[in-house]
């Protein structure tokens, strides 16, 4: 929270003087969002369309710390993560609602700069605040996101579709958003140490990784114009390894994934080494890179192929081979998941 902000007291507006000057900002801009905020529920249209419902809840202490996360990233980023489990069932996303417990520590400037980063990332990927609630908390800050989305019935692909043989193939590239988290906790510590200003210069990408995240819009629309419909596909938030358990226990088959293959920017594979950490595990088992993961049939390798998006990484295997991590030397390992757990906090 900025300092320099003037302080408003929530109490002043009250709960519904806070959700008459949410909406106040907030315009339509969807067919099919035919009522927004304003009544007891919104209304939207599915145009005959399938519709696709996902819930996400960031918890303050738990998904977040406002020690280093401005309140705007942070309402950007609510919104994103939620948007790419949308894109994640190649749909598209067309209406969100969101339901904030606050206490009384955040003025109402601070709660203008959450909606601030969560309409701007409405506006950049086209969907509509339709409603929410607001209640107090006693503790910290707790923001749940629902994002609505719609596809054709046919288009729509789920974890349970890939097929032995189908190569497997992930977007951008991994373990940024895991690096720049610990570039965070690592000034974060020395300035409770020291008091020294932080030092983050050289981090951009990795930072940007962290606090804004984007999510994969463009790559649903990549996928309409190669003509090709993915066999399964999830969005990666909590590491890649975890995703591909997910893919293969889902679709009731085995994988095969190589090292070396695996895409990782120049600046996480540095920050990686100066961290003493391995790339290959950063980028395995980092999570929060928000990027999606997908299998293909092999027929349509030639589509994917030399794509600067796509990385192809491996192939999906019958049931009993299991999951495996081929090395750089060529050894094979089992494949785990060791990505962030809810309930089990990272030491
Ligand atoms: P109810 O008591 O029926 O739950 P509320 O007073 O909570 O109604 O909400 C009134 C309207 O304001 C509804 O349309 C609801 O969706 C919307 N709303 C409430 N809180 C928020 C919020 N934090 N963000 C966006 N819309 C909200
Ligand atoms: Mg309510």
């Amino acid at each position: 929270m900025s300092d320099t902000l003037p302080r408003t007291e929530l109490s002043s507006l009250g709960e519904f003087g806070l959700i008459e000057r949410i909406a106040s900002r907030i315009q339509l801009t969807q067919d099919s969002s035919v009522k927004g905020i304003g009544d007891d529920a919104a209304v939207i249209d599915p145009q005959g369309l399938h519709q696709v419902v996902t819930t996400d809840m960031l918890v303050e202490g738990v998904h977040f710390d406002l020690g280093y996360v401005p309140l705007k990233h942070l309402g950007y980023k609510a919104i994103v993560v939620n948007l790419s489990d949308v894109y994640a069932m190649n749909a598209t996303p067309h209406q969100v609602t969101v339901a904030i417990a606050l206490s009384n520590r955040f003025p109402v400037e601070a709660i203008d700069e959450l909606y601030e980063g969560m309409a701007q990332a409405c506006a950049h990927y086209g969907v509509d605040l339709v409603g929410g609630d607001t209640c107090s908390s006693t503790s910290g800050l707790v923001i749940a996101v629902t994002a609505i989305g719609s596809a054709k019935k046919e288009d729509i692909v789920y974890r349970s579709g890939a097929k032995e043989n189908d190569l497997l193939v992930v977007t951008g590239d991994l373990g940024g958003a895991y690096m720049g988290l610990q570039v965070l906790e690592r000034e974060k510590a020395v300035f409770k140490e020291t008091g020294a200003q932080p030092d983050l210069a050289g981090h951009d990408y990795i930072l940007e990784r962290q606090l804004k995240p984007e999510a994969r819009k463009d790559i649903i629309e990549l996928l309409k114009k190669l003509d090709v419909k993915p066999t399964s596909m999830i969005d990666i938030s909590d590491g890649l390894a975890s995703e591909v358990l997910h893919l293969c226990r889902q679709s009731g088959i085995g994988a095969m994934v190589h090292d070396q293959k695996l895409p990782i920017d120049p600046t996480t594979y540095r920050t990686a080494r100066d961290f003493n950490l391995d790339p290959s595990t950063c980028a395995l088992n980092g999570g929060e890179d928000y990027e999606l993961l997908f299998t293909v049939a092999q027929a349509d390798y030639e589509k994917v192929k030399g794509n600067p998006s796509l990385s192809v990484i491996g192939h999906m295997t019958d049931k009993a081979s299991g999951y495996h991590l081929v090395d750089k030397h060529g050894g094979t390992h089992e494949l785990r998941a060791q990505g962030w757990d809810a309930f089990l906090r990272k030491e």
